[in-house]
């Protein structure tokens, strides 16, 4: 482990408090630095989650689908870096897509077709064909632990065991075990129908858990992720990995290594992120196989919201040197994957509002930094969704607000008080300078024409008395400093232990900033890239 060498010394005063809460605030960002740079072809890239059934509806039925994602490509990315036009992210993480019984379609019935409500496997085609066209990378959601109780696996399994049928190639293919034997580990079981035989469950009945001790099912499912690599899809995102071999870390980490390992023969560039909903300790295992979200730095008490939230930003950045060093010695390819919120949390506007300026320093925090963030569709918007009282998930998954006349609806199940979504929707933001929008395209911006920024040798800043942070990052030969203000407090800060820096990059957020020397003036709640 590199020792840090650079600290930052002297606070030398305090300029005015400032306010919080007034809506008449502007958001200021300089962009004369823009232009993209030439970055490698590397997974330090920004994604874009899309719930495809909330996103955009082609036909009129009030689902989001393929067609309306294709539809929408140039708002996420037109294909012109420096059109400005676009809000540039260069991935896309897709929600299942495979026929499914429920909307989320975290329960597959067919991993071959695409589900009928969200269009055709050439619609998928075109998709993948369109993105490439604008240097996007598609990744789908694969969800392997466990199948729908419709999948003809299940079925077949089930009528197996009815008729005690030991000899049919499916019935091994779930976990079980029979009344009175061993019960295997596991978070549930339930009871086959008609049998003294109890299925493996641990999230809910219609969603029993696929055996991987059995071959037959490892050699099926990677038919299906390889099938999918034909067709040309980037990567995967892979949902539930801990959940392989339940309460087994070990067995299930050393399972992704050889899984992923036979998918990276095919396309050794594949995009790979796992859901390990876990500390970082339990993470960090998984990251043999590739990246791994970073569920530390999420949700309204993570390490990017308490800096945001007027906390200490050298306390966030002190904790990314310390992650992705630990990163590098695990495996020197995997990247760090900050998120705010995604679709099993409540929207990050909730806790990181937009009036009082929150939301524009967690943008700086995610997005000026390291790694390959992923932001949840609509949270550049300031898009609202708690699960509330209704306690349900549908609420974190509302219909993308568009604006433009979208035949776009609510997922079934929804209570959401659609008087208290956001008024302006994505057309509206586009025309605006000050919108939440505007400032999650213009960061993009910043970060792609500083690739020191999201690569390098990373190392975190402070400066003694404030809460001000940042980190210093030289990638080949070229070095950025960038420092968070997420404090209440203007600030002039010496910047000569962390380096010399003679140009003012850019700046983002309620204030602005101004470099005179090595000594940079910058308003609360701001941040500024150097070099
Ligand atoms: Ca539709
Ligand atoms: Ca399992």
């Amino acid at each position: 482990m590199k020792k840090i060498s650079c600290v930052i010394l002297a606070l030398l005063m305090v300029f005015t408090f400032a306010s919080c809460g007034s809506k008449t605030k502007e958001y200021v960002i300089k962009d004369a630095a823009l232009k993209p740079a030439d970055r490698p072809d590397d997974d330090n890239i920004v994604f874009y989650q899309i719930f495809v059934g909330s996103f955009s509806d082609s036909n009129g039925d009030g689902i989001g689908d393929l067609k309306g994602v294709i539809n929408r490509l140039d708002y996420l990315n037109d294909g012109k870096p420096d059109s400005g036009k676009s809000l540039g992210i260069e991935g896309i993480w897709l929600s299942p897509i495979f026929t499914s019984p429920s909307y989320h379609k975290y329960d597959v019935a067919d991993y071959y077709e695409i589900d009928k409500d969200f269009g055709t496997e050439d619609d998928l085609k075109k998709l993948i064909e369109e993105c490439h066209k604008r240097g996007i990378r598609l990744i789908l959601d694969l969800p392997i632990n466990h199948t729908s109780s419709q999948h003809k696996w299940f079925t077949n399994f089930v009528a197996t065991h009815k008729t005690d049928n030991t000899g049919n190639v499916f019935y091994d293919y779930y976990t079980w075990y029979r009344s009175g034997g061993e019960r295997p580990s596991g978070g549930g079981y339930s009871r086959v129908e008609g049998t003294d035989d109890f299925y493996e469950c641990s999230f809910s009945g219609d969603m029993p858990e696929l055996n991987y001790d059995n071959p037959l099912v490892v050699d099926d499912v990677l038919k299906i992720a390889k099938y999918y690599i034909a067709l040309g899809v980037d990567g995967f995102r892979f949902d539930a990995s801990k959940y392989v071999y339940f309460g087994d870390n070990e067995r299930s980490a050393r399972f992704w290594d050889a899984f992923i390992g036979e998918l990276r023969k095919e396309n050794p560039k594949l995009y790979i992120v796992h859901e390990v909903w876990d500390n970082d300790s339990v993470t960090f295992e998984y990251n043999t196989s590739g990246n791994c979200f970073d569920f530390t730095a999420a949700q309204s008490e993570g390490k990017i919201a308490m800096a945001a939230k007027a906390g200490n930003a050298s306390v966030y950045t002190s904790y990314v040197e310390n992650y992705i060093s630990k990163l590098a010695s695990i495996n020197p390819d995997a990247v760090y994957v900050p998120f705010l919120a995604n679709h099993d949390m409540d929207r990050a506007a909730g806790f990181l509002p937009v009036f009082n300026g929150r939301a524009y320093v967690a943008a700086n925090l995610m997005l000026l930094g390291p790694g390959s963030p992923f932001i949840y569709y609509g949270e550049e918007l300031g898009m609202k969704g708690t699960r509330g009282g209704a306690n349900t998930d549908a609420n974190r998954r509302l219909a993308m607000v568009w604006g433009d006349g979208d035949s776009i609806k609510d997922p079934e199940g929804t209570t959401y008080d659609s008087s208290k979504q956001i008024e302006d929707g994505a057309m509206a933001q586009m025309g605006k300078e000050d919108s939440l929008y505007t400032y999650y395209k213009r960061l993009i911006m910043i970060r792609n024409a500083n690739p020191e920024i999201a690569r390098g040798d990373y190392r975190y800043i402070s400066f003694a008395g404030t809460k001000a942070g940042g980190f210093v990052s030289t990638y080949e030969g070229s070095t950025v400093c960038v420092v968070h203000n997420t404090s209440n407090d203007d600030l002039v800060l010496d910047l000569s232990g962390a380096g010399t820096f003679t140009e003012l990059r850019a700046y983002a957020g309620v204030g602005t900033a101004s470099l005179d020397g090595n000594t940079l003036t910058i308003s609360s709640q701001t941040s500024a890239v150097l070099k």
